[in-house]
Order: C-alpha cells, then structure tokens, then sequence
C-alpha cells in the first residue's frame, strides 16, 4: 500500500504558521532561539519551551485570528481528494503544534489523521489571556533536534510492504526522508537532497504533486506499486534502524 506523509508548516500552508506565531506574540526572543536551535546549543524541546515563556500572556482572540489568517496550498484538498479514490493512505507529520493545524484543517474542512505536538492553553487570571503549556508526545529517546520524532511515526505506520512517500520542505523533514522511498521536495529540502546526493521529485504546489501521481498511476504494473519503486537506501536505512545500527 501506499502511505503518504507529509509536513505541515510551509508545505501545506504556505507560511510557517508556528515560527510567525511566536515570532509575533514571543518576539525578536524567538527568532534568536530559533538560531540557537539551528546552531545545536538547544534542543527543540528547549527551544519551544522558552519560546511559549518568552510569548507569556496571549490574548486568545488575538491568537485565533493569527491562526485563521493563514492559507493553505489551493490544491491540497484536490490532492487529498485523489488519494482517497485510489485508496492511498495520507497523514500530516509536524514539528509543529496541534492547536493551530486542527484549527486550519478544520477551516478548510479537511479531515485527516495528523500527528505534532501538544499545545494546551491555560486560563491566565486575566479574562481573555492564556499562557501557553506545550508537550511533547512523540519525542525520540535518543535524539532531540526534532521535538516530534516525524521518523518513528512514519515507521510505526508502515509496514515492508508499504511503500513510504513523503512531502516537505524545510528543516524538519531532513530526517525522515533518508526512510521513504518517494520524496516530493522543494526549497529547504530540495537542497538538502540535491547536497546529499538523495533522489527526489522536485514540486512548487500540490497541483504539482497531483499531476505526478497522476502520472505515476498510469506506470502502475504488477512490479510496482503505482507505478513507483522502493528505493534501496531507504530499505537500507530502515533495516539499519530496526537492527538498531
Ligand atoms: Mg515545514
């Protein structure tokens, strides 16, 4: 079967909704941790943790509006659409936060099973303010750059006979695309596998991506899973990991 996941911020919304959020409620803090993440001197747990301290007291109004803002690809639901008719399985894997994303979806009327972390608001003595309290259910247990492991998701789902394609385009997807066997990417992440030498598919939008898999259908043959093949150094990389290598 195949099993598609695909990143949130800046694949399908347009923007990065989780750092302009906390670059506008937790301010020019925010963007010098985020370096800080960048450069390895925190971890990402640490950097969302300082981040929610540095945002404090948020209106909530306020909060739900600058979620609301954000758009989406236009094509996305169309894609989503596709993947149903022909019994693909999809679901979003993010570093981001699960309040803003369910609050999108849920916008666009789009149903689909996602996997972040956790973002609870708690009533602050102030009516209309809240303090955010994120946690972290998808941590890994030896390596913290991301806070929500988007690799042991995918694997967890997945089986060998599945075959993995995965979307995205920034930092947070570096990983788990070393473990899938299709890969759709562009900017951040079409950098990052053109330097390592990482075969992928180059798209700007998700009409883009329809279009391939439109494509792909019609190489469907008995060898190949809709049309497409499982790479090497993917099974490679996931025996390694199951082996614990
Ligand atoms: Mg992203």
């Amino acid at each position: 079967m195949v099993k598609i996941f695909i990143d949130f911020d800046g694949t399908i919304t347009r923007k990065d909704v989780g750092d302009e959020l906390f670059e506008y409620f937790g301010g020019t803090a925010c963007k010098s941790l985020v370096n800080d993440y960048y450069q390895g001197k925190i971890s990402a747990v640490e950097c969302f943790r300082l981040e929610a301290n540095a945002c404090g007291k948020i209106n909530l109004r306020e909060f739900d509006e600058f979620i609301l803002k954000h758009e989406i690809d236009p094509s996305f639901k169309e894609f989503l659409e596709f993947c149903k008719t022909q019994e693909i399985e999809c679901y979003i894997v993010s570093d981001g936060l699960d309040y803003y994303i369910a609050k999108i979806l849920d916008r666009y009327g789009i149903a689909i099973p996602f996997f972040s972390n956790h973002l609870e608001l708690i009533q602050s003595d102030e009516k209309e303010y809240v303090y955010m309290n994120l946690s972290f259910p998808h941590t890994d247990e030896e390596c913290d750059r991301c806070a929500c492991c988007k690799r042991n998701i995918m694997l967890e789902r997945c089986s060998d006979e599945d075959l993995i394609v995965y979307i995205g385009e920034g930092y947070s997807d570096f990983c788990p695309v070393r473990y899938a066997d299709i890969i759709l990417a562009k900017e951040e992440l079409q950098r990052y596998c053109q330097k390592e030498k990482i075969p992928h598919v180059g798209y700007n939008s998700f009409d883009d991506v329809l279009q391939y898999f439109k494509k792909m259908k019609k190489l469907q043959s008995s060898r190949k899973i809709f049309g497409l093949k499982k790479r090497r150094q993917a099974q490679l990389a996931r025996r390694d990991l199951f082996i614990g290598g």
